[in-house]
């Protein structure tokens, strides 16, 4: 089933303790979108400015991503977030970030796009999140993701978000900050009990939890060698995680769960390139393959 997501399209600038690279492709709907399109059909929705080059909208086309709903805002700038990695490679600090025309995103759903029955509603304002939640009154599931600067600014929005909305995606110290818990365990429990039917907490390099009102899980991340560049694991986590729940048209336990561990597998080609370079480069069998490889070392 069509799967749609609205989020951020950027321009990166990425500096970690042994490389950097500038203005690379990213975005939290486009490393969500790549991710996702390896199991299903995918919608998109962002907006960009005139400086945003087509052939980055070329490259989402040819994986067969829908980029009708990328809206170019004349004489406008695309969003862009520069950011830095600490030498432990899972810490990161924010250097720049220009909303441009991310600020003033308004998002409007064609008849289209408003049949979407999987909805990820990608980082963005809480009110944004909301407005789209509107559009979409066929939607079967519904995620959201946040960060520290929504919680702080807009806690009353996205407390109206959070009673909507199926399930919520977000790191662990965001989600400390939300429950105003220094003990995640609490904390997870404490986000879900504030609406979603589930809260899933990512850990960075030591992989997710999951919290349901029945069923409370960890999942470790798959451990590569090669960490290269960790921007969009998250996002691509989250792609690959709704991707695969689009693909099946289920939602029982165990398709969440075995959707989790296809979010840490495709997260985990993420990390081991710039941008969306490792992506490019693999296929469903190598996901395939690396799953079975994930669910063969937790079993004992
Ligand atoms: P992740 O590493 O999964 O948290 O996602 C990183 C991506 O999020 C980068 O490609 C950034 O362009 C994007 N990003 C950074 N800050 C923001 C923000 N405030 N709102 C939306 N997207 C952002």
């Amino acid at each position: 089933m069509p799967l749609l997501v609205v989020g951020s399209v950027a321009l990166d600038c990425v500096e970690t303790p042994t490389d950097k690279r500038d203005d690379v492709l990213g975005g939290s709907a486009v490393f969500f979108s790549y991710a996702a399109s390896f199991f299903s059909p995918v919608r998109m929705i962002g907006t960009v400015g005139e400086d945003w080059p087509t052939r980055h909208t070329r490259f989402l086309q040819d994986r067969g991503i829908d980029t009708s709903g990328i809206e170019t805002i004349a004489g406008g700038k695309t969003f862009r977030w520069r950011g830095r990695y600490l030498p432990n490679m899972n810490d990161r600090e924010t250097l720049e970030v220009h909303l441009n025309v991310f600020g003033e995103f308004k998002p409007t759903l064609t008849a289209g796009h408003q049949d979407s029955r999987f909805v990820f509603l990608g980082n963005a304002s809480p009110t944004t999140q909301l407005s789209v939640l509107d559009q979409v009154p066929k939607a079967h599931l519904t995620v959201a993701d946040t960060m520290d600067l929504w919680i702080n600014i807009q806690r009353d929005e996205l407390a109206t978000l959070l009673r909507r909305i199926d399930g919520l995606v977000l790191n662990d110290s965001e989600a400390k900050l939300l429950a105003e818990d220094e003990n995640l365990v609490r904390a997870g429990h404490t986000v879900r009990a504030m609406g979603p039917k589930f809260v899933v907490i990512k850990k960075g390099e030591h992989g997710a939890m999951f919290f349901s009102e029945h069923e409370m899980y960890v999942m470790p991340a798959y451990p590569t060698p090669r960490v290269v560049d960790p921007t969009g694991a998250g996002d691509s986590f989250a792609g690959g995680m709704m991707g695969h729940l689009a693909a099946l048209g289920r939602l029982d336990p165990q398709s969440l769960k075995e959707a989790l561990a296809y979010g840490v597998v495709t997260a985990s080609f993420t990390v081991e390139d710039f941008s969306l370079d490792r992506l490019q480069g693999i296929n469903r069998r190598d996901l395939d393959s690396r799953l079975a490889e994930y669910r063969q070392m937790l079993s004992f």
